[in-house]
Order: structure tokens, then C-alpha cells, then sequence
């Protein structure tokens, strides 16, 4: 009796569980209110733990296999140009967008906030602009490791992977293997650690839904609007265009096969914990080859933040506004460079771009108090830049693949 429904379960695709987590994490949150949180947070830590779990052997095992797999160091070279030239160029976009419809919109002007929201700003401190190229060369890997600090990792993955090609054959063809079959089994428990997604899910979203009340979105709502506003364009105009004209591929067929990863990214708010499910989605589902997605991704999960960098120039516009201080072309230039640098400073975990926006606001002279103001929403925010960050990391990484020659027969997605 039980067969026929088991079969007919069993035929459900995973995003569709997925789907299924995410709607009922909603309803349990409504109806339950805060009797879920503690459940939910369980299950939900748990699934964030298990992805965080892999992320510091993966990205070693990847960009190290990424560097040998791209050979000589002219190719490197080439590549590492391709991949900066695209993240920079997509943030600026996505940052010029939120300038746009900030400047149009104007949320900040004559919203009542009661300038006392009161924030501890002593525990903000994002450090000067100097510190973000500081935190790139680690001093003591395995202490970066422990810490998950992931750009010292990358930097040392791509020195070790650059000399481990420079080896006499014997040895190079030892540590290649070690390092590809690492991969694998990185890999390879990533793909079991998917199948908790829709649980996982079902947690996270269902402790957001209880802890925040519709209240806040009284007096933020048009912020909050804006923002959303700027990334949805982002997200479903800009970032599709540049996947059409510097690609010519289906956007829509790449959002399909990346689904899994962009809602885990919606859900856990964190570009990194996402990072094993956006490798297997642009592997397996959009047949990006290793070569390329290893090299371009990680580094995209740190360095590419186009729904953080738009959101911390919106964000800092707005705060100006409430404060009925006027930024003119200069400031803002300055608020677009400064946020772009903040995107990249910014660690891909919950809540980090609202740490790093401390350096916008001291550029351009505005008080830390205004991140205050903002608190209450970035959490749904968050989710939703953090969605943005990971759809441009895979569109990039399908643009650059395209332009190498690198896409295999893709399977069929689930
Ligand atoms: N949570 C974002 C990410 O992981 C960073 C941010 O806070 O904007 O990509």
C-alpha cells in the first residue's frame, strides 16, 4: 500500500523539496511563532555545519587541482585576468544600478526613524582599507584555516599549486593526483550533504520567519523596497544580459541548473557555506569543466560580492539621507569605489557586508550609528544579496568557461 506513494515521493526532484522546505519552514514559522526556534535551529545549525564542515578542505582541494589543471602560468595569468576583469566589471554594474534607483527613489528622505537606534558601534570595526590586502597573505595558514579565513587559503592554494607544476614529473604527477582525488572526495560528500537540503531549509528559513515580525518594514519599507528593487534588476536584467552578450548561452537554462545553490544561498545567507553546493550545480548540472569552476568559484565565493556591493552603496545613500546630509558627485564616487572594495573585503558569511560598510561610512564622513538604523532588515536582505552574490559567481564562471572552450555536455539537472 505504502509502495505506490513511496515511488511517487521518491520521483519528487530535490529543488522541488527544497521548494517544499522553504514553504513550510514559512507556515511553521507563522503558526508556531517562537515555540520553532529552538527546533529550527537545530536542524537548520546542523545543515549549515555540515556544509561548513567541507568548505576549508574543499576550497584547498580545488584551487590547488584548478591551478594545475590550467597548466603554464601564461594560461594562469590569462584566466586570473578574465576572472578579475568580470568581477570587477559586474560590481560596478551592480553597484551604479543601486546608485540609480537610490538617487531616483530617495527612501532616506523624510523617514521617521527617531535617530536613536542605538547600535555598540565599538564592536564595527571592518579595520582601514589597507587591512583587506593585509587579510589576503596569511601569516599562519593553519591558524587561517581554523579561523575559515578564506582568502589566505586562496592566496597560498595558488602559490602551492603554481610550484607544485614547476616539480620534476615524478613528483608532480604524485601531488596532482593527491590533490585531484582530494577533490573528488570533497566532492563526493557534497553530493551526500545535498540531500539534507530541503530539511536544512525547512530550519533556517522557519527561525527567520519567527524571529522577525512584520513591524520592521513599516518604517524601512521603502529602504527596504529600494533594495530589493536594485538587486532584482541586477539579479534578473544586468547579470542575464552579460551572460547573453559575452556568452550566448541561455540564462534562463543556467538559473535552472544553478537553482539548488541560489536558494541555499538565500537560505544560509553565506556565499562560503554555499560554495560545495555551487561547484557541484556548475559541474554537474551546467557542465562547466573542473578546470575552470575549481579556479573561478572559490575565489568568486570571497571576492565577488555584487549583491553586497549594491547594498552597501544603497545602503550608505540611504543613511545620508536620514540624515539630511548630502552627498555630491565626489562623495558618491567615492561611496562607489569604497563600496566595491568593502564587497571584496567582505567575507562570504551572514551579515558581513553590514560590517564592512563601516569603511564606506567613514569615507565619506557619516556616523557608524547609521548601521544602526538598517539592523532591523538586513537579515532578509542579506538573504537575498547573498543569492545575487553566487548567481554572478556562476554566471561569470559560465561566461569564462564559454571563452575557453570549457563546457561539457551538461547532465540533466535535477
Ligand atoms: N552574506 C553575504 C555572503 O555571504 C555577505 C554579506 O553580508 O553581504 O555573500
Amino acid at each position: 500500500m505504502f509502495r505506490p506513494v513511496l515511488n511517487q515521493l521518491k520521483r519528487v526532484s530535490l529543488t522541488a523539496w527544497i521548494f517544499i522546505g522553504i514553504i513550510l519552514g514559512i507556515l511553521s514559522g507563522i503558526m508556531l511563532g517562537e515555540t520553532i526556534i529552538p527546533v529550527a535551529e537545530i536542524i537548520g545549525g546542523l545543515f549549515l555545519r555540515l556544509l561548513t564542515m567541507v568548505i576549508i578542505p574543499l576550497i584547498f582541494t580545488s584551487i590547488t587541482s584548478g591551478v594545475l589543471g590550467i597548466g603554464t602560468s601564461k594560461n594562469l595569468g590569462r584566466l586570473g585576468l578574465k576572472t578579475m576583469a568580470y568581477y570587477v566589471a559586474s560590481s560596478l554594474i551592480a553597484i551604479l544600478t543601486g546608485l540609480l534607483l537610490v538617487n531616483i527613489i530617495k527612501p532616506g528622505v523624510g523617514a521617521e526613524l527617531g535617530l536613536t537606534t542605538d547600535v555598540n558601534t565599538s564592536d564595527i570595526t571592518a579595520g582601514g582599507l589597507g587591512d583587506i590586502l593585509y587579510r589576503i597573505v596569511p601569516n599562519n595558514l593553519i591558524s587561517s584555516m581554523a579561523n575559515g579565513e578564506i582568502l589566505p587559503i586562496i592566496f597560498f592554494c595558488l602559490i602551492l599549486g603554481a610550484f607544485i607544476s614547476k616539480l620534476n614529473d615524478r613528483h608532480r604527477i604524485l601531488m596532482t593526483d593527491f590533490f585531484n582525488a582530494g577533490f573528488e572526495v570533497m566532492m563526493s560528500i557534497t553530493h551526500f550533504i545535498i540531500w539534507f537540503a530541503p530539511l536544512g531549509v525547512f530550519g533556517l528559513i522557519a527561525k527567520v520567519t519567527a524571529t522577525t515580525g512584520l513591524e520592521v518594514f513599516r518604517s524601512l519599507g521603502w529602504y527596504f523596497l529600494t533594495v530589493l528593487a536594485a538587486l532584482f534588476w541586477h539579479y534578473l536584467i544586468n547579470l542575464p544580459i552579460l551572460v547573453i552578450a559575452l556568452s550566448k548561452e541561455n540564462p534562463l537554462k543556467h538559473f535552472k541548473n544553478m537553482g539548488i545553490a541560489l536558494i541555499t544561498a538565500f537560505t544560509t545567507s553565506s556565499s562560503s557555506a554555499t560554495l560545495p553546493l555551487t561547484l557541484e550545480c556548475a559541474e554537474k548540472n551546467a557542465g562547466i569543466s573542473n578546470k575552470i569552476s575549481s579556479f573561478v568559484l572559490p575565489l568568486g565565493a570571497t571576492v565577488n560580492m555584487d549583491g553586497t556591493a549594491l547594498y552597501e552603496c544603497v545602503a550608505v545613500m540611504f543613511i545620508a539621507q536620514v540624515y539630511g546630509i548630502e552627498l555630491n558627485f565626489a562623495a558618491q564616487f567615492t561611496v562607489v569605489i569604497t563600496a566595491l572594495l568593502a564587497s571584496i573585503g567582505a567575507a562570504g558569511i551572514p551579515m558581513a557586508g553590514l560590517v564592512m560598510m563601516s569603511i564606506v561610512l567613514k569615507a565619506v564622513g557619516l556616523p557608524l550609528e547609521g548601521i544602526g538604523l538598517i539592523l532591523a532588515v538586513d537579515r532578509i536582505l542579506d538573504m537575498i544579496r547573498t543569492s545575487t552574490n553566487v548567481w554572478s559567481d556562476s554566471c561569470g564562471a559560465l561566461i569564462i568557461a564559454k571563452s575557453e572552450g570549457e563546457i561539457n555536455n551538461p547532465a540533466v539537472s535535477s
